[in-house]
Order: structure tokens, then C-alpha cells, then sequence
């Protein structure tokens, strides 16, 4: 039967946790090791959603992000989006505007959730939770806290975009 292939694009700032996310779901390892590059455009993984098989292609930055550098072909055919910023890194929740921006330019409106990163990490927290909520309700996206180190929430981020877009 019929396979489903969706391509995912997971931006935010350096460092935030993105690589360590595709990571995670894809392989299901977590390094505290700070890589720049997973060394391959993008990494997948098979799942069922609503009794379909689906692929996910989860295309990882190799870093250029911190350059603003990111190429026409990283977003190119995207039909999901993570936008992802980190609990303790404050600049990296104000850039979330200026992320989705970006993947709205090339993409057009695709399924896009907003993640908040490193919540084992609340301890801290320089971001107040009505800010986040409010971000999410403005950018019209379902929010998501997850920590990757501890494997929370990875799988429903990934989940949630699958079958988002299987009922477009
Ligand atoms: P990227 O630049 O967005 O791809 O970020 P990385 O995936 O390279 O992660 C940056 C650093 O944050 C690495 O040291 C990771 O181990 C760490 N990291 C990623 N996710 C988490 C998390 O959920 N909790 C904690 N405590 N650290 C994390
Ligand atoms: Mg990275």
C-alpha cells in the first residue's frame, strides 16, 4: 500500500536542542556533546498514524542557522514545521517570530507546533509560562514542552505534525 513521505523542518536558534531532537526520535540516543552537524541532511523514521504508514524526514541545519545561512533547499517541499527555543536561553523564544517568518516565506502555511526545549532545565527558566502561551495563541500553533535529554514529549511533537498533515 500507499506510503507517506513528509519532510520536517526544525528551526530555531544554535543550540536550542534540534539536532539532539532529530537524534532522539530518529535513533533514540542523546549526547550532551554540543555538535554542530549531524553530518546528513536529514535523518527519518517510520511510523503508523491513523492506520497509514507514514515516513518522517526530519532535515537537520548542520549549524548554518547561527549564520542565518540556511539554503532555499533546506526549507524546499517542507510540509511540517518544529519551531523550537530553549528554556534557558531567552533570545532563542524571542527569535521564534522571526523563524516562522522564514519558514512562512519559503513554505507558505504548513503544520507548524511550537516547542519549548529543556524543560528538565526548569529550574532555569528565564521565559514565564503566559509568555509562552501567549506566543503559541498568537502564532495560532500547538505548544509542546519537551525535554530531549529525558525523552519527554519527543514522540508527540513528531505525532502531532504527522497527523496534522494527513488530514490537509
Ligand atoms: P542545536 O544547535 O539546536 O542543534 O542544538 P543541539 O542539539 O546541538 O544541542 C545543544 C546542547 O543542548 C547539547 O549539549 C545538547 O546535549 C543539549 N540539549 C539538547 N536538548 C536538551 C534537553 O532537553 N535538556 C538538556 N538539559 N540539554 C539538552
Ligand atoms: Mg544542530
Amino acid at each position: 500500500d500507499l506510503e507517506i513521505a513528509i519532510k520536517v523542518v526544525i528551526v530555531g536558534n544554535g543550540a536550542v536542542g534540534k539536532s539532539s531532537m532529530i537524534q532522539r526520535y530518529c535513533k533514540g540516543t542523546f549526547t550532551k556533546e554540543y555538535k554542530k552537524t549531524i553530518g546528513v541532511d536529514f535523518l527519518e523514521r517510520q511510523i503508523e498514524c491513523e492506520g497509514e504508514d507514514v515516513r518522517l524526514m526530519l532535515w537537520d541545519t548542520a549549524g548554518q542557522e547561527e549564520f542565518d545561512a540556511i539554503t532555499k533547499a533546506y526549507y524546499r517541499g517542507a510540509q511540517a514545521c518544529v519551531l523550537a527555543f530553549s528554556t534557558t536561553d531567552r533570545d532563542s523564544f524571542e527569535a521564534i517570530q522571526s523563524w516562522k517568518k522564514k519558514v512562512e516565506d519559503e513554505c507558505g502555511e504548513i503544520p507548524t507546533v511550537l516547542v519549548q526545549n529543556k524543560i528538565d532545565l526548569m529550574d532555569q527558566n528565564v521565559i514565564e509560562p503566559e509568555e509562552v502561551d501567549l506566543l503559541a495563541r498568537m502564532l495560532g500553533c500547538r505548544l509542546l514542552l519537551t525535554s530531549v535529554k529525558e525523552d519527554v514529549n519527543v514522540n508527540a511533537v513528531f505525532r502531532h505534525l504527522a497527523s496534522r498533515c494527513l488530514a490537509e
